[in-house]
């Protein structure tokens, strides 16, 4: 029985056809390598560092997990960029000294509680 080779861009068809093809292919696959280099660039170690930081002062102000690491996902991209806080961290999240973007629920904590004791931050007046 007979293979059909489905990826040969020359099966049964013309030698124009072929050629057309496998130049829509060619341009497609390197569309898809530009843009894909464009839009995701690899997390560089001092970023990640940053972002584990952050979610902790976020942690430690009271929010839950996902909207700590929200928070700490908006100071690295935007916080017009995320996701709203959830309905148990909103009212925390309203008590941020720091304004957030026009229009969105985050306001954030450019106070590195993260590096502070509990006590610390009672005293700044930072958690409960
Ligand atoms: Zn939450």
């Amino acid at each position: 029985m007979a293979v059909r080779r489905r990826n040969a861009a020359s099966t049964g068809v013309s030698a124009r056809t072929a050629k057309r093809r496998a130049k829509r292919l060619e341009l497609a696959q390197s569309k898809r390598s530009t843009s894909a280099r464009r839009e995701t660039q690899p997390e560089t170690m001092a970023q990640a560092r940053a972002y584990t930081r952050k979610k902790k002062r976020y942690r430690r102000l009271g929010l839950c997990d996902v909207c700590a690491s929200q928070a700490a996902w908006g100071h690295q991209c935007g916080f017009n960029k995320i996701h709203d806080p959830c309905e148990r961290c909103l009212p925390i999240v309203a008590q941020f000294p720091d304004a957030g973007p026009r229009g969105s629920k985050w306001r954030k904590c450019l106070v590195k509680v993260e590096y502070m004791t509990r006590a610390e931050a009672r005293e700044a007046g930072l958690i409960a």
